[in-house]
């Protein structure tokens, strides 16, 4: 029987939050629990993590290192993660010291897109058709089930494109492959939506559940380019969007913040794309545009207190600032609305510097 520790009591101010992974979503994390009196600790093995300038202090280890998270484990009273790659071993680990939010089994099933969208289709949530693809005699089979084009992608360990390619023929995945080092896959049949979208959730330690509205996201290259609120989204869209995070939520019985990544249908309809058990990119809006934003949500939620009004009281524009635009930061300090700079060390084509929010009159409820 497994030892981990879920259920406890709220962490009190004064307490301290332990984050795993040190990038930008884990400092802005860190932000909003000091906004509450909590205190971070962040674990993560990049000396120059962005989260390790605004916490408490910080662990620098690996996340296979049982060692080291037992150690940042002795200095938490609860442990969440900003990055879903972490080994579910390792949160397992930390289970049986401390309570982890969300789950190692929420985990588990959304770092493999196979056993994620079975477990979609399964809750009866749309998704792409989508087909295993395993070895070379995968190829044909995948490829009567999902038509072409369509997309290979590996199973672990992809994000903002990466380990995809579209293919039409057996040649082609066969190409895409060995590229990828034959690693296991998922053939998906190309989605032709009208436009993307998101929805960024939470679900308390009790059950409850609290949805912000949902964003319309542009993306450019496979990297979101720009979240808007309520961009294209009908109020019906937006209310089916939170019935379907509401039953994700639910079904894998989650702490904390997640993210949904939808395609909206020419019809109308919504498919899921996939689950992120993290606070997400296209919630960034709602730091400025909601009282709780998805970062104090998720740290409400950990920590065992009630859910935050997740109500937008304003219409809103996300931009992410990328790469070498991060240079112009001086220009983006002039324009109305609200500049986050991350303080990451070294500017990278496509890599998330910052982003930028601007507001505007709530149009919609
Ligand atoms: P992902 O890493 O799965 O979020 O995919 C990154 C982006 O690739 C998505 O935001 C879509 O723009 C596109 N994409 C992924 N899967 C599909 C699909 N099955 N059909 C069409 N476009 C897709």
């Amino acid at each position: 029987m497994s030892r981990a520790k879920t259920l406890h009591a709220p962490v009190p101010p004064g307490g301290t939050i332990g984050i795993l992974g040190g990038g930008q979503l884990g400092r802005m994390l860190a932000l909003a629990a000091a906004r509450l009196g909590l205190k971070t600790q962040v674990f993560c093995d990049n000396p120059a993590s962005p989260a390790f300038h605004v916490c408490d202090g910080h662990t620098l280890g690996k996340f296979e290192d049982f060692g080291a998270l037992a150690g940042f484990a002795a200095q938490c009273d609860v442990v969440t993660l900003e990055f879903e790659n972490i080994p579910a071993k390792s949160l397992e680990h930390l289970a049986e010291l401390v309570p982890v939010n969300p789950r190692a089994e929420a985990l588990r099933i959304t770092q493999d897109r196979l056993d994620e969208k079975v477990f979609v289709r399964d809750a009866g949530i749309g998704t792409a058709v989508f087909h295993v693809v395993d070895i070379e005699s995968d190829f044909a089979p995948a490829l009567k089930a999902c038509g072409a084009p369509s997309i290979l992608k590996t199973r672990r360990f992809g994000y903002d494109g990466k380990g995809q390619a579209k293919v039409a023929s057996e040649s082609d995945i066969a190409r895409a492959f060995a590229r990828f080092g034959r690693v296991p896959c998922i053939l998906e049949g190309f989605v032709p939506f009208a436009f993307e979208a998101s929805v960024v959730a939470a679900r308390g330690q009790d059950g409850s559940f609290a949805a912000f509205d949902s964003p319309e996201n542009i993306h450019e290259h496979h990297i979101l380019r720009r979240s808007l609120v309520p961009g294209r989204l009908t109020i019906a869209q937006n209310k089916a969007a939170k019935d379907i995070a509401r039953k994700i939520g639910d079904a894998l019985d989650y702490v904390g913040v997640f993210a949904v990544e939808l395609f909206v249908m020419k019809d109308g309809s919504l498919l899921v794309n996939e689950i992120a058990p993290r606070v997400h990119n296209s919630g960034h809006w709602t730091i400025e545009a909601c009282a709780v934003s998805q970062f104090e949500q998720h740290i409400r939620a950990v920590a065992g207190w009630p859910l935050g009004d997740p109500a937008r009281h304003a219409d809103a524009m996300m931009e992410n600032i990328l790469g070498e635009e991060a240079a112009s930061w001086a220009d983006y300090a002039r324009r109305p609305g609200a500049l986050h700079l991350y303080g990451k060390a070294e500017i990278r084509a496509g890599r998330k510097m910052g982003h930028f929010t601007q507001l505007s009159p709530l149009t919609r409820k």
